[in-house]
């Protein structure tokens, strides 16, 4: 199975019918079908490692200030609670704890629900360790290059750049900033050259990068698709663009 890093942006696309979603969908139907997902998105951003262990995952709206339909969407992907065990043991020394609460937040059902509508692939998430640098999080993507072998979509789901200050809320289209798209281009460049210590030292990247992730989360799941990748694997850019100046939708595919 090929890994691969989503650019979810809006919430709103789980609606929209757009050049987006339209690659998702084409994504879901061209790569192998996948026995299960592992999503590694944003929105699941807490001190520690977790990973969802239940068999029947919620959907979770966790945003506000949508429209009703975005609160009525449903993405009831079973869950698969072998898969989470099977993270824990690769894993293993790092303590990750099995998780009961959580389930399926918008960086993982907003893409899912246009790469697989049927919701017929089970979903398992990976929380995302707060605490941790950058290096951590390539780490844990290096232990789930196996799972690649055994049939599973190991899934990022994030921005590369996401500023949702200067970010043109649906009001009117916005040419990229210029920073965005410096920033996304060197990741860009980054990513070919399999420049580890620049992905995972991102911020080193000046004013660019600071604009461009203001805060980590949206950027470190690119990192576990990253440590998810075998060498000399060259990274394909299946879906490109800006959204609102200011949130790339790039996403990237290994394998
Ligand atoms: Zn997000």
């Amino acid at each position: 199975m090929p890994a691969l890093f989503v650019g979810h942006g809006n919430p709103m696309n789980a609606l929209s019918r757009n050049d987006w979603t339209r690659a998702w969908a084409e994504l879901g139907a061209r790569l192998p079908a996948p026995r299960a997902v592992l999503s590694v998105s944003a929105h699941w951003y807490l001190p520690g490692t977790r990973v969802t262990a239940m068999s029947a995952p919620r959907t979770i709206h966790d945003f506000g200030g949508f429209p009703r339909e975005l609160f009525a969407v449903r993405y009831p992907a079973p869950g698969d609670p072998e898969l989470a065990r099977r993270v824990q043991a690769l894993l293993r020394p790092l303590p990750v704890q099995a998780d009961q609460s959580w389930g399926l937040d918008h960086g993982t059902w907003s893409v899912l629900c246009h790469m697989y509508p049927q919701a017929n692939v089970p979903v398992v998430q990976l929380s995302i360790d707060e605490t941790q640098p950058g290096g951590f999080h390539h780490e844990i993507g290096i232990s789930l290059r196996a799972l690649r072998e055994e049939g599973v979509l190991v899934l990022g789901s994030g921005d590369v750049v996401h500023n949702l200050h200067t970010y043109a809320w649906g009001r009117h289209p916005r040419e990229p900033y210029d920073w965005a798209l410096r920033f996304e281009t060197a990741v860009r460049r980054q990513l070919e050259t399999r420049d580890t210590d620049a992905l995972v030292n991102y911020l080193a990247g000046g004013e660019d990068a600071q604009l461009s992730v203001p805060t980590p989360e949206h950027f470190l799941p690119l990192l576990y698709v990253l440590g998810a990748s075998f060498p000399g694997e060259d990274p394909g850019f299946p879906v490109t663009g800006m959204d609102g100046g200011s949130v790339s939708m790039l996403a990237v595919q290994f394998g």
